[in-house]
Parts: structure tokens; sequence; C-alpha cells
């Protein structure tokens, strides 16, 4: 199955990460909110080094950045393919496929008929010449 990702995000957003986290924000400032992280797990109760909006996220203290699906990733130590599945999961929905495509032109580069010509061009049999060995046959009579 080949998940796709694009249609992922816009069925999971930030918030439903966040709110499957049970993360809470410490500061909402210009759409973005700030607080703990839920990576790292900042120590302290007041930190604000996480940063995210609708788009994506990003830790100011341990660096790490990217989507939701990232950070559910990260907070859940999946990959993002099991990720993606996980919250398709928990918030009841399909996972969004991609179709496989049916490409009309072949792949690339097949190459058999040139080595059959060249198999068939491998020169001799190796086949001994005997045709005049029967001379050893003569032998003289008295
Ligand atoms: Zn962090």
């Amino acid at each position: 199955m080949i998940i796709d990702f694009q249609a992922v995000k816009r069925l999971v957003s930030m918030g439903d990460v966040l709110a499957l986290l049970g993360w809470s924000a410490l500061q909402a400032q210009k759409g973005e909110l700030r607080g703990r992280c839920p990576i790292h797990r900042s120590k302290s109760a007041k930190s604000r080094s996480f940063a995210c909006n609708d788009r994506g996220f990003t830790c100011f203290s341990c660096g790490e950045h990217g989507d939701q699906v990232r950070l559910w990733a990260l907070c859940r130590g999946l990959t993002l393919y099991n990720a993606a599945v996980d919250l398709c999961r928990e918030l009841a929905v399909s996972v969004p496929e991609l179709p496989k495509r049916r490409s009309p032109a072949p792949p690339a580069a097949q190459g058999t008929e040139k080595r059959n010509g060249f198999n068939a061009a491998v020169p001799g049999d190796g086949s001994p010449i005997c045709a005049e060995s029967a001379d050893e046959e003569e032998v003289d009579h008295d």
C-alpha cells in the first residue's frame, strides 16, 4: 500500500495530533502556538521552546521540525508510514492510498535483445577436425 501523505495531512490536522498528544499551548501568538516540547519533553513547565501552527512545528530546543505526521512519529517512536496509519486509525478515518500507477511507457533499458545478439555471435564450436586420422590405421601387410 502506498499512503497518500498529502491526503493524510488534509484529513489529520496539527490540532488533531496535538489533541491526541494531550498537548496544550502556553502561549498563542499570531496563529502560532508555543509550549512544552512533546518530543524531547521539556523539563520546565513554562517552556515555550515548541512552536507550531497549521502547517508544521519547530522545537527551538531539540531542533526537531516537520509536519503533524512527523510529530506523531517522533512522539510515538514510529516510522512516518506507521505514524500516518496510526493517526488515521486514531481518528477513525480510512488511510488514503495512492492508486497504483499504470504507466503507459515500459521501464527503460530492457537490453535483452542486445545481449541475445551478442551471445549468438560466440565464435567457433571447438570440435576437433579428425577427417585424416584414418591414415594411422594403414598397416603394412607382409
Ligand atoms: Zn524539542
